[in-house]
């Protein structure tokens, strides 16, 4: 088996990996096109943080990043929803003080760099992948001067992002299935600054929404006291970006839609006349893997919206998938190996995919529903009732490593479930009563064989 390893892109995904293959014994050499962050003090662009949960933790650890990074993590214990009428409850993400956790991107892609190198990777910046011959495993990097330089490679994994180069590449072979979605939304980043003290303005360990039906707009606290600040909002019509354009428009529609925040936000019009407007894709190819040569991972695989926070942490938990297979498999010819992380993460890219894209319409509209509140609150009674037998898609997703593809999949038994329970009267006086204990009993026991059809 081939000890060489090229990776694509020293993004969060890249540079995670690079240390866990090191780990291993195989030599990497890692190829980024930017140059490097850590000297010229760039942020890794989009947003300023990210949520972290169960399988982004299980990565670092792994990776042995994890207590460095939990000393500049903030835990987030639930949604604080910020309603037009002024009022703002509180939905907790867990049953048992779960949080998902604000991480610092730029901090993060830089510890994960410097341990890729201090585990003995070489990382080449300014090499940026511009054609890959996958046939032959040819790699002809561009640099910033414009020259072309050209090398081969016995295995390249593409952690390059969601415009990957090797996926292009892939794109020209036959029977190789593309699909790239935008949806009509696109998101700016905004800032609320700490106050006069140096303290948080808003709540610091949650996440903050304000969600408006068909727009929205979040804040993720950072270690410095800020809170990063993205609107969702969508790219035509009324609203949206190209209607809301000069400071008049600006300053009216924050004052209308948000007007708790903008008391809090100092640099409003600059930052919204100033932060690039961008857009948000979802890509889903197949196959993602090439002969026996190369594989995608990450963003480059499966690029999803951010609704459900879980880009990176899938990326993540691709790699130690990929990890695991290598060491369960030893002796194997990396075409084995490839296929088996091919089959082990297409369909959770899939779900984990559809998953972001629902989540978003739950967080800019349901969660002002009272309804929806309540059906939370039943969902986290039922797992502390039912321990082991009902644990909401939510928490499969962030609290657990539950395969994305069995979460999605039981959305429809739990929908059913929260249905019959919801549609029979008040939860919380109900379940006191014996006649409806034994109904619930019977709807847990019909629930527990929908989910194993799905396992
Ligand atoms: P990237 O982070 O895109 O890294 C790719 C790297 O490859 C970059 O360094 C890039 O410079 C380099 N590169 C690109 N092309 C080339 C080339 N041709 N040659 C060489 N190098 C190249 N995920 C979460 O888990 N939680 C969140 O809360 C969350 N919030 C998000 C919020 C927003 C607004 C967005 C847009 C995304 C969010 N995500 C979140 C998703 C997350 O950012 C991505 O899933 C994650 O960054 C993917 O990592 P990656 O390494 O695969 O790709």
């Amino acid at each position: 088996m081939a000890r060489k390893i090229t990776i694509l892109g020293a993004g969060l995904v890249g540079s995670l990996l690079a240390v866990l293959l090191q780990k291993r014994g195989f030599q990497v050499s890692l190829f980024e096109r930017r140059s490097d962050m850590r000297k010229a003090n760039l942020s890794a662009g989009r947003s300023i943080n990210l949520a972290m949960s169960v399988r982004g933790w299980k990565g670092l650890e792994l990776a042995g990043l994890r207590e460095a990074i939990e000393e500049i993590a903030i835990p987030m214990y639930g949604r604080k929803i910020h309603n037009l009428d002024g009022s703002s409850p509180f939905q907790a993400y867990g049953k048992n003080n779960e949080a998902i956790y604000s991480v610092s991107r730029g901090e993060l892609n830089r510890k994960l760099m410097t341990l890729a190198e201090e585990s003995g990777a070489k990382l080449f910046f300014e090499h940026r992948a511009a054609d890959v011959d996958i046939k032959k495993n040819i790699v002809t990097f561009e640099t910033p001067q414009g020259e072309f330089i050209q090398s081969d490679h016995e295995i390249i994994i593409s952690a390059d992002g969601a415009f990957s180069a090797l996926r292009n590449a892939y794109m020209k072979t036959d029977r190789f299935n593309y699909n790239q979605f935008y949806i009509e939304h696109g998101y700016k980043e905004l800032s609320i600054p700490p106050d006069a003290a140096g303290q948080f303005k808003l709540e610091k360990e949650v996440l903050h929404i304000w969600p408006r039906k068909n727009f929205m707009m979040i804040a993720l606290p950072n270690i410095d006291g800020t809170f990063t600040c993205t609107l969702f909002f969508p790219f035509e019509g009324t609203p949206s970006f190209d209607s809301v354009r000069t400071n008049e428009e600006v300053m009216a529609f924050f004052n209308e839609q948000f007007p708790n925040a903008v008391p809090l936000m100092p640099t409003l019009l600059e930052d919204y006349q100033q932060n690039p407007t961008a857009s948000l894709v979802t890509v889903k190819c197949y196959p993602w893997i090439y002969e026996n040569k190369s594989m995608l991972i990450g963003d480059a695989a499966h690029a999803i919206v951010p609704f459900y926070g879980q880009g990176m942490n899938c990326g993540f938990e691709d790699c130690w998938y990929f990890i695991q297979i290598l060491d369960e498999n030893p002796n194997a010819e990396w075409g084995e190996i490839l296929k088996k992380y091919q089959d082990a993460r297409k369909k959770n890219g899939d779900a984990v995919a559809d998953l972001a894209l629902a989540n978003f319409i739950e967080m800019r509209d349901k969660v002002a529903e009272p309804s929806f509140l309540e059906r939370k609150k039943i969902e986290k009674d039922l797992g502390l009732m039912f321990p082991g037998i009902f644990n909401s898609v939510y928490e499969m997703v962030s609290f657990s490593q539950t395969p994305y593809d069995t979460a999605i999949h039981s959305q429809k038994a739990q929908d059913k479930l929260l249905e019959r329970i919801m549609s029979t009267g008040d939860f919380y006086t109900l379940r006191n009563e014996e006649p409806f204990q034994k109904q619930l009993a019977s709807w847990m026991s019909e629930y527990e064989d929908d989910i194993a059809a799905i396992i």
